[in-house]
């Protein structure tokens, strides 16, 4: 990972997911064709290959569907305290999401795959939200 730019760098076709993350909104694009949504952002689906994409606004709701405890700063930029759980995360709609699991405490004995998680918007800077996750329902 480059550590001299830390921060995301929105490409064309990430533009509106960045922008619904700044007003507190999990944007996904969806296929017109085929209807299917997909993450990360691109300009052709990626299951039929039509460039006909839409997006919307997703639940922020899914499940955990796996994860992993970091111990170790992999870059200095980011003021996440460890440790931290690193989680793929599978979305109501379909897609899978990198993020973290805050929220509970970073015991893999705590945590469980297929646990209900809803988004959590994380301002970094005015122009940088990220979508993190934590149990839904705010946790047990
Ligand atoms: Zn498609």
């Amino acid at each position: 990972m480059d550590i001299l730019r830390p921060l995301p760098q929105p490409t064309p076709e990430a533009k509106p997911y960045w922008d619904g993350l700044r007003e507190d909104k999990l944007m996904l694009p969806r296929c017109r064709q085929c209807r299917r949504a997909f993450f990360y952002p691109r300009v052709l689906c990626p299951f039929c290959h039509a460039s006909d994409i839409e997006w919307f606004q997703a639940s922020g709701r899914g499940r955990l569907y796996s994860f992993e405890i970091l111990h170790q700063q992999f870059n200095r930029a980011f003021k996440v305290k460890l440790p931290c759980v690193l989680a793929m995360v599978e979305l109501e709609e379909g897609p899978r999401l990198l993020s973290n699991l805050v929220g509970v405490e970073p015991d893999p004995a705590k945590i469980r795959c297929d646990t209900p998680v809803e988004v959590v918007f994380e301002k970094l800077t005015d122009e940088l939200t990220l979508p993190l996750f934590r149990p839904a329902g705010g946790g047990r």
